[in-house]
């Protein structure tokens, strides 16, 4: 198997270096370590997500008649690992990016592609999340929002959770009940709602990092306009569906763990924890699982380049990599032994707390976008043939 780079890639690589030689500011590098910090970031993110859309790089993968580069999932990812390399902080929007924005491009009408998706790429409209409810996460076919159609308009009544950014988001995706009759996937609908009314309060939760980067959303009598549904108003479920898909297959990055590989072995050896069989053990196994990684993201890459649609291996992905960086984060906690335990922010604290932040975000990882269990039954049944769970 021969896995180098053709001439024309590895040009394609020079491009997106030199773009980012001019356009990525000191500065703004390596800003997150371990995990980001959103809302110091705001105004950078905004920035960036700006810069990224001018240069034509939010579109990248999009098809050239759709105003995209055509580009391929090699591109894509050697896009993806440079942008890894140079440290790029996340753009502001990037949720409307990278999920709503393909959505539309491929179920939107006609209106939404033409008054939305300018506007979520440039991050004129930043788009939130709002689809888990307090009783609806997992099991999100139990989600109770209410929208009912009054005098030409929605009406929506109830409560989301866990919406990140919502706090500084325009609008949400939000996925609310249309038909209390309809068996539970077969009655929502996907609503582009604007949160900036009266009827939408948005309450940030603060976090065990310290930051309040997700929200509740309370709906009380909220409107959206009939030409803000998107797919017909029984179509969300399949709509949240497809926006999971592009969750989940979202092209791996192998550089970001085998750069987090690389910072581990650095503490281990300067907290003089090199010598001790179990630390070297553990770094050396988080060295192997990235490696694993890497090989396995190169093996999807070549059925994604040869036209194969990802199945249900985004959930494998998604599992390993979630999982394969919280035990990445709690090897380096031990390393740092009593340091570990101290609040990220101490003056006390090794590499200016990174680490523990980098371990409290991690958790979080194994949740969103699918927990482990999830992933685990999509495996199961839909990977190995077993019989679907109780
Ligand atoms: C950082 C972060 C950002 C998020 N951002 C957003 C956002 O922007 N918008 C949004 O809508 N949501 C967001 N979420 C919510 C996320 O989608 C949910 O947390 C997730 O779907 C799990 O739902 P839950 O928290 O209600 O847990 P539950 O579904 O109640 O699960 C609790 C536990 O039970 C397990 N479990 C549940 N069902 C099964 C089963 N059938 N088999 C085996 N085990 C099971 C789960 O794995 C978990 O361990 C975010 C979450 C996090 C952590």
């Amino acid at each position: 198997m021969d896995l180098s780079y053709t001439a024309e890639e590895e040009a394609f690589r020079t491009e997106v270096k030199t773009w980012l030689d001019a356009n990525l500011p000191q500065e703004w590098r390596n800003r997150g370590v371990g995990g980001y910090r959103e809302e110091e970031d705001e105004s950078v993110q905004r920035d960036w997500q700006t810069r990224l859309y001018e240069g034509g790089w939010l579109t990248l993968s999009w098809p050239k008649e759709q105003g995209g580069r055509g580009a391929n999932p090699v591109q894509q990812s050697i896009y993806m690992e440079e942008m890894a390399k140079a440290g790029s902080p996340p753009i502001i929007g990037r949720l409307g990016v990278t999920l709503l924005a393909p959505l539309l491009s491929v179920y939107g009408s006609d209106f939404q592609k033409q008054e939305y998706l300018p506007k979520i790429l440039s991050g004129e409209l930043v788009f939130a999340q709002g689809f888990s409810e307090p009783d609806a996460g997992s099991d999100l076919a139990g989600l109770k929002a209410r929208a009912v159609l009054k005098d030409g308009q929605w009406v929506l009544n109830g409560q989301k959770t866990w919406s990140s950014g919502a706090h500084y988001s325009d609008r949400s995706f939000l996925l609310a009940r249309t038909d209390m009759e309809a068996p539970p996937h077969k009655g929502i609908g996907m609503f582009l709602i604007d949160l900036r009314q009266p009827g939408v309060e948005v309450r940030p939760i603060i976090q065990m990092t310290g930051s309040g980067e997700f929200c509740e959303i309370f709906l009380t009598d909220a409107t959206v306009a009939e030409g803000d549904v998107v797919g017909s108003p029984t179509d969300g479920w399949k709509m949240a569906m497809a926006t999971f898909g592009f969750e989940r297959g979202g092209l791996a990055n192998a550089y970001r763990f085998e750069s987090a590989v690389r910072a581990l072995a650095d503490l281990t050896r300067r907290q003089g924890a090199g010598a001790d069989d179990s630390a070297r053990q553990r770094v050396a196994q988080a060295a192997i699982e990235a490696h694993v990684f890497r090989a396995t993201g190169l093996r999807n890459l070549t059925r994604a380049q040869q036209g194969q649609v990802p199945g249900p291996e985004a959930s494998l992905t998604k599992l390993y990599w979630s999982e394969m960086d919280k035990r990445l984060q709690e090897t380096a906690i031990a390393v740092e032994g009593m340091y570990g335990a101290l609040d990220p922010e101490s003056p006390w604290a090794v590499e200016q707390g990174r680490w523990q932040y980098g371990w409290m975000w991690s958790q979080a990882e194994t949740i969103y976008a699918g927990s482990s269990e999830i992933q685990r039954n999509i495996i199961a049944e839909r990977v190995l043939g077993m019989p679907r769970g109780r």
